[in-house]
């Protein structure tokens, strides 16, 4: 395989506008989730078996007293080597040779989800209550196998979300963090070695989502 496809999603660019998770929603036609209000703007609660791309929101307060507003537009992040398929029968959870994608089919019902979704470093897969398939973002490799960028990324108006071949996602990803340096001391790229979907963060990731950091 080469090295394959990457995301950079730089959170200092987010305004928390949500194109992102509805695009998301209209590429795979997946159905809209009945939700409530539960005290925050982030909407759904949580990532579920028909919400592949989530902007989280998190509001905080600082120890100066300023207020916080943190948006992280979380994913599936595409592990070099996934977790997520042990205990899995071979061929439920799949690696795509070109891009690195991971894909979920639709056996995924055969195994155990909660091994699966506990050995995920990021608790991403979600399961039908019905079917019992297992669900999480796809890479929109349908997309990508054709030329185009996955939904989400084309839709980010400000540019949030990259994306491109990993060498080229690394470099960036490098120099990224270099230029935010200088306005966000604590600026850090995570778990670059390790996965295909590449956070910047300005702030500390448990200021964005307890399970932002694997
Ligand atoms: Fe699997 Fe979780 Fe990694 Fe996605 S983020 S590939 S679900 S271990
Ligand atoms: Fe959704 Fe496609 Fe983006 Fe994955 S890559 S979060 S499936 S739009
Ligand atoms: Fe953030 Fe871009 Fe998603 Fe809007 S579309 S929430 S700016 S990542």
């Amino acid at each position: 395989m080469s090295d394959g496809k990457s995301f950079l999603v730089d959170v200092s660019r987010c305004t928390g506008c949500r194109g992102c998770q509805v695009a998301c929603k209209q590429w795979n036609q997946l159905p809209g989730t009945k939700t409530y209000q539960t005290g925050s703007y982030q909407n759904p609660p949580d990532f579920n078996e028909f919400t592949y791309k989530l902007v989280r929101f998190s509001e905080g307060r600082r120890e100066n007293g300023k207020p916080y507003w943190n948006f992280f537009s979380d994913m599936c992040r595409h592990c070099v080597t996934p977790p997520c398929q042990a205990g899995m029968v071979e061929n439920e959870i799949v690696q795509d040779e070109e891009t690195g994608a991971i894909i979920f089919t639709k056996d995924t019902f055969k195994s155990d989800y909660e091994t699966s979704r506990s050995a995920c470093p990021f608790d991403v897969p979600r399961q039908h209550p019905d079917t019992k398939v297992m669900s999480k973002c796809t890479m929109c490799i349908d997309r990508v196998k054709d030329g185009k960028l996955p939904a989400c990324v084309l839709s980010c108006p400000t540019n949030a979300i990259e994306f491109g071949d990993r060498d080229e996602i690394l470099a960036k990803v490098e120099e990224r963090v270099q230029t935010l340096k200088k306005r966000f001391p604590k600026v850090q790229a995570l778990n670059a070695d390790s996965v295909r979907v590449i956070f910047i963060v300005t702030d500390e990731p448990d200021k964005y989502h307890e399970f932002a950091e694997g």
